[in-house]
């Protein structure tokens, strides 16, 4: 079946259905239908209970008359009975005489072989039972009965034999009939043969028709007196037979044969000569039947008892004529004649009126309350609070009612927290959305525009400025050491720093444009509205100064100084990004010249960064192809020639073999985060290589490892010192990091990991002293166990007094802390001279040695004190040409 056909089932099926389960109607039609239904029974009902009442009263009359027929039969029965018990024979004998009579009617009607028993059977007993009766009862009482029976058994015989005659004849006057039907129908059947299918011989159909007559005659015949109008009828038609036979006797011996028509006429004599004896043997017959019945009567009346049959009261009629239905009584007892018409009439009347009554009523009832639910539903589906349904009508109906007042009640409560909730809701995503709209445009920390309102309103700005012919500047600053400051105090209060310089560079920027916050600790402001470069610049420099003025923070001032990069449009770059990254340039530019410098962008700035760019991609690519290689720089004991440790210095191994110094390359990896990499290489490779030399040729091998800042900061730094010399097996002695100033803030985290690493047993040396701004209090507050003095405040003390001076004061302070004490960039003899009376010290520098490679390394040492040898004879040569030119002076004086 196709899609469509089955739909179209389907709906005709709930149609169909619908119309079944009356499933549309409503509940007033349903209740009017069910109460005329219930009227309709009653009216019914009522007619039945009427026809019903005369039929019972009349059943109740019968009976009751039947009984009172019955009992007066009883009584006398009983009476009877009693009389019978006296005389018991005398009814044995009317009782054996009644059987008899039976057995003799049936006997002579039926005649067959169970006939026959029992008719023997009856004159036998009547034997055995008359001669009982005669013992019994004495003559002169019984003396005229066994004649009489024995007459009268004799008269049955007669009536028998009748009987049996009658039969006999009378089926041979039917055979003999028959015989003539038969030879007739030959005759006819022959002529349509001969004839064809018409006609047939007219002496034929004449006597079949007297035939036909005859037979009819014979068939309506009952019992043949000899001068009953059936025997003439029949002697008639037998008669019309031979007259026929006769008439068309010529015809018919030529037509059929002499033979036929002999036996026709035979037959017909024999029906004659048959019906004159069965009109006699009739005679005979009814004879012996009347004396029969007769002789009957007469012995049950000569009895001395006759059994009667109890007389019945006159009211009564027979038990047979009760029938209750079909004979009523014509004319029955006056008291149970069927109540008036017009009194069944007002009764159903009333009863009808009531009917409807409580149907109107239990429809009001019901329609009424459901009327009154379906109007408060759609009151609540309107959103309608109020008290909903009236209460009252049937009990169910009640309790739906309070049950839906009550869900009613519950739903409104239910509505209107979900009013409260979803108002509360709305609220709330009004605030949200306020806060996200914020958050778009306002940096979370400081209130003031982010980056994302930053370029819309650098967009704006660049659109005016298109539109005037007017100049934009935009300024990239960042916040000198706030690492640091972080560090040392703390990221909560950072934060709050971050606030305080936001507001302040809102107040500058509020007059020419305004400001906003990249992220971390830089910061942009747009400057607007001027068409001269130089007025931009100018303000950049106002931003610097800005800064002079300390921060107050918490009550506490803070002094930070900024660095800023410019770019301006349309000189230097035409859209946002492009200015912003021309301004980030500049700023890089501008932190390289140190702190609180104003950096203006130019093209080679780009370029430079394109470059950092370029060797950014290239130590990626040589970290993955192992490009990088650690050469070692001995420091040594002057007085010895004992290298006391060496420093490993990273170099850049170029295809052609040359080695790049790590200041062309590490700026840009602790720049662009790959020093982490490289670091981590330095220091496994420089311990490894310690380990095989403290193994090997050189026990007491020590290594100065540099550390990077990013690298001392991370927490997992000492871990991995400590994982890589048990990897390696190198004593913790045998490795001193160098720290730069920059890296050894004062801070509790600082101090904290250096007293780790010195748990370790690891050394620290205080690299580059004398470049930084670093205070000499650092020098006793860190745990360091090394201070290396830079080259550049080594460079100048054979020539500067006051350098001199420096060197030998803070190398006193170090020996009064008891810090090592290196000198690095010693290059001439004359810096040896000026350091050697301050033993003990270690010097680093080309004098002594420049980095070599790992395989250089152990040769190296072997020279170094022979180099040292040399270089003190060299001093002591010097020396003595100082003080021989000395006396000459004197002695020419
Ligand atoms: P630094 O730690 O002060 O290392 C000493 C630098 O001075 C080395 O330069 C060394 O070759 C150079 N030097 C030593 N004696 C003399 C001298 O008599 N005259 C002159 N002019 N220079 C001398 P280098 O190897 O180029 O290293 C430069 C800087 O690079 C180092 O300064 C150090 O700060 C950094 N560096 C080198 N290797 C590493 C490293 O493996 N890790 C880290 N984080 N920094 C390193
Ligand atoms: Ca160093
Ligand atoms: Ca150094």
């Amino acid at each position: 079946m196709s899609r469509s056909g089955r739909n179209l089932f389907k709906r005709r099926f709930v149609r169909l259905k619908a119309w079944f389960t009356l499933g549309s109607v409503g509940i007033t039609p349903r209740l009017v239908v069910a109460f005329a239904s219930v009227a309709a029974l009653a009216a019914a009902a009522n007619l039945i209970v009427e026809n019903g009442v005369a039929v019972l009263e009349k059943q109740r009359t019968v009976e009751k008359a039947r009984s009172e027929v019955d009992s007066r039969a009883i009584h006398t029965l009983r009476e009877s009975v009693s009389r019978a018990r006296r005389m018991v024979t005398s009814a044995e004998l009317a009782r054996v005489l009644g059987l008899f009579e039976r057995a003799t009617q049936e006997h002579a009607e039926a005649d067959t072989r169970s006939s026959s028993l029992r008719f023997a059977n009856s004159r036998a007993s009547l034997d055995q039972t008359l001669t009982k009766y005669q013992a019994e009862n004495p003559p002169p009482s019984a003396q005229n009965l066994p004649p009489q029976i024995t007459a009268h058994k004799k008269t049955a015989d007669a009536l028998v034999q009748a009987t049996r005659l009658r039969r006999e004849l009378l089926a041979r006057y039917s055979g003999l009939l028959a015989g003539m039907e038969v030879g007739l129908k030959d005759a006819i059947d022959r002529e349509w043969k001969v004839m064809g299918r018409v006609v047939a011989r007219q002496p034929l159909l004449d006597v079949r028709a007297q035939l036909v007559d005859l037979r009819a005659a014979f068939a309506g015949a009952g019992i043949l007196y000899a001068d009953s109008a059936s025997s003439a009828s029949i002697a008639k038609a037998e008669w019309a037979l031979s007259e026929t036979l006769r008439r068309h006797a010529d015809t018919l011996r030529k037509s059929e044969s002499q033979a036929w028509l002999k036996s026709m006429n035979d037959n017909l004599t024999a029906l004659i000569s048959t019906r004159a004896a069965l009109i006699r043997t009739e005679a005979r017959r009814l004879t012996a039947a009347d004396r029969f019945s007769r002789e009957s009567k007469r012995l049950l009346e000569s009895l001395p008892v006759n059994i009667e049959e109890p007389a019945l009261p006159a009211s009564a009629a027979p038990v047979q004529a009760l029938s209750p239905v079909t004979s009523p009584p014509t004319h029955p007892p006056a008291e149970f004649e069927k109540p008036s018409g017009s009194l069944v009439g007002w009764m159903s009347g009333v009863v009808l009126v009531v009917l409807l009554y409580i149907s109107f009523v239990t429809i009001i009832s019901i329609v009424r309350p459901v009327r009154r639910m379906i109007a408060a539903t759609n009151r609540l589906a309107k959103g309608s609070n109020a008290r909903v349904v009236a209460n009252g009508g049937i009990r169910e109906l009640d309790s739906l009612a309070k049950a839906f007042n009550s869900m009613a009640e519950q739903l409104a409560v239910a509505r209107d927290a979900a009013a409260d909730s979803h108002q509360r809701l709305e609220a709330k995503v009004e605030e949200r959305t306020r806060q996200l709209q914020e958050l778009a445009e306002q940096d979370p920390l400081t209130g003031i525009a982010n980056r994302r309102q930053l370029f819309v309103a650098l967009n704006e700005s660049l659109e005016r400025a298109t539109a005037s012919g007017e100049r934009v500047g935009l300024f990239f600053l960042d916040i000198d050491n706030f690492k640091t400051l972080n560090d040392s105090m703390g990221h909560t209060y950072g934060d709050r720093v971050l606030v305080s310089i936001a507001r302040r560079l809102e107040t500058i920027a509020a007059a020419c444009g305004f400001a906003a916050r990249l992220g971390g600790d830089e910061f942009t402001i747009i400057h607007q509205g001027s068409r001269d470069t130089q007025c931009i610049y100018d303000f950049g420099a106002t931003i610097v100064r800005a800064f002079d003025a300390p921060l107050q923070v918490d009550e506490r001032e803070v002094i930070v100084s900024v660095s800023v990069g410019v770019s301006v449009y349309p000189d230097h770059e035409r859209d946002a990004e492009a200015l912003l990254r021309a301004a980030d340039a500049a700023l890089f530019r501008a932190k390289a010249l140190g702190r609180s410098q104003l950096a203006v962008f130019t093209s080679e700035l780009l370029a430079d960064a394109s470059a950092k760019f370029a060797i950014e991609q290239k130590l990626r690519r040589a970290i993955q192809n192992d490009e990088f290689e650690l050469f070692y720089q001995p420091l040594v004991n002057p007085h010895t020639g004992r290298v006391e440790q060496v420093e490993a210095l990273i170099r850049w191994r170029k295809p052609d073999g040359s080695h790049r110094p790590p200041d062309e390359f590490l700026a840009v990896a602790e720049e662009s985060g790959l020093i982490i990499e490289i670091s981590d290489w330095v220091l496994r490779t420089a311990i490894r290589t310690a380990a095989e030399w403290h193994r090997g040729r050189w026990p007491d091998a020590r290594v100065a490892i540099n550390v990077s800042p990013r690298q001392f900061l991370d927490y997992r730094f000492v871990g991995r010192v400590e994982e890589l010399l048990k990897q390696y097996g190198l004593p913790a002695s045998c490795v001193e990091l160098e720290l730069v100033e920059s890296a050894l803030q004062t801070g509790a985290q600082t101090i904290r990991t250096l007293d780790q690493l010195r748990a370790v047993g690891v050394s620290i040396a205080l690299d580059d002293f004398g470049t930084g701004y670093s205070s000499l209090a650092s020098l006793q507050q860190l745990p360091l166990s090394r201070v290396k003095f830079d080259r550049s405040l080594v460079a100048a003390i054979d020539d500067s007094a006051r350098s001199a001076s420096i060197v030998r004061a803070t190398i006193a302070l170090c020996r009064s802390l008891d810090l090592d004490i290196t000198a690095e960039g010693v290059e001439r003899i004359e810096q040896l001279a000026m350091l050697l009376p301050q033993s003990p010290i270690t010097v680093q520098g080309f004098l002594f040695a420049r980095p070599v490679s790992g395989q250089e390394l152990l040769p190296l040492l072997e020279r170094m004190p022979r180099r040292c040898e040399e270089l003190v004879e060299q001093l002591r040569g010097a020396a003595r040409a100082s003080e021989k030119r000395s006396k000459r002076f004197a002695l020419v004086e």
